[in-house]
């Protein structure tokens, strides 16, 4: 099969870098078939059992996955008080490096990407990527007359001087909404709807370009794995 140097091996399967790797391997960390190895040169096949401080190493390739997010969720990794998403991803290997590509609310369910793969990540979440996001809303409030209009011209959001992108405003039935957005402000659905003196109720994402979720495919805290069109489409 494919070889490769063992010191990029080391790096790609830990997340070290090159040199890190090197100095690990240096110091007698890191073993081949049982058989501790120092040469950072040494090619390696997928077949050769590598270690690292007694630990085997595994390749995974890039990873994109499409989770449906239940509510009581938090992208960031820095609460105390939410579960993350990331927890519902429990037996995948290397899952630390796995990271959500964009954010929801604690209290949005829906479409969520999650990637190890930071260029892909850096070019869905960049300002300019503006693929269309969807968002079910269910509001509080009976829906003013010129809601489409007024979406569609740009709102006003609080404590900000730029009108939002045009967007589109559809209604379903009786308070529940679909809202088509370009971009990605903090809160945006819920502030947007805040500046139509409506309040959002409940908050669930749809779609991210031509990705829907499909709900009868995947419950609340499932997920799947993207095909690779789906990748390249999203990208
Ligand atoms: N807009 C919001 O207000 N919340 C989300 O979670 C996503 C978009």
């Amino acid at each position: 099969g494919k070889t490769q140097r063992l010191d990029k091996f080391l790096s790609t399967t830990t997340g070290l870098t090159r040199s890190l790797a090197k100095k690990a391997l240096h110091r007698g960390e890191v073993s081949v078939n049982g058989v501790v190895e120092k040469n950072s040169g040494r090619q390696v096949a997928s077949e050769d059992q590598v270690c690292w401080l007694d630990q085997p190493l595994v390749e995974v390739g890039l990873r994109y996955l499409l989770l449906n997010k239940p509510v009581g969720y938090e992208c960031s990794s820095k609460s105390s008080h939410h579960p993350l998403v990331t927890d519902l991803l429990q037996d995948l290997p290397a899952l630390e490096r796995i990271n959500p590509v964009g954010r929801l609310d604690v209290d949005t369910s829906g479409l969520m990407l999650l990637t190890d793969d930071g260029q892909w990540l850096h070019r869905i979440t960049s300002p300019r990527h503006r693929k269309p996001k969807v968002y079910r809303a269910l509001l509080a409030e009976p829906l003013v007359l010129d809601a489409e209009q007024r979406v569609l011209e740009g709102l006003l959001l609080e404590g900000e001087d730029t009108p939002t992108l045009p967007a589109i405003l559809q209604r379903l039935e009786d308070q529940q909404v679909r809202l088509t957005i370009t971009e990605g402000r903090y809160h945006q659905v819920r502030r947007m709807f805040a500046a139509l003196g409506n309040h959002v109720q409940a908050l669930h994402r749809e779609a991210i370009g031509d990705l829907w979720l499909n709900e009868s495919e995947l419950a609340p805290g499932q997920w799947r794995e993207l095909t690779q069109e789906e990748v390249q489409q999203l990208g």
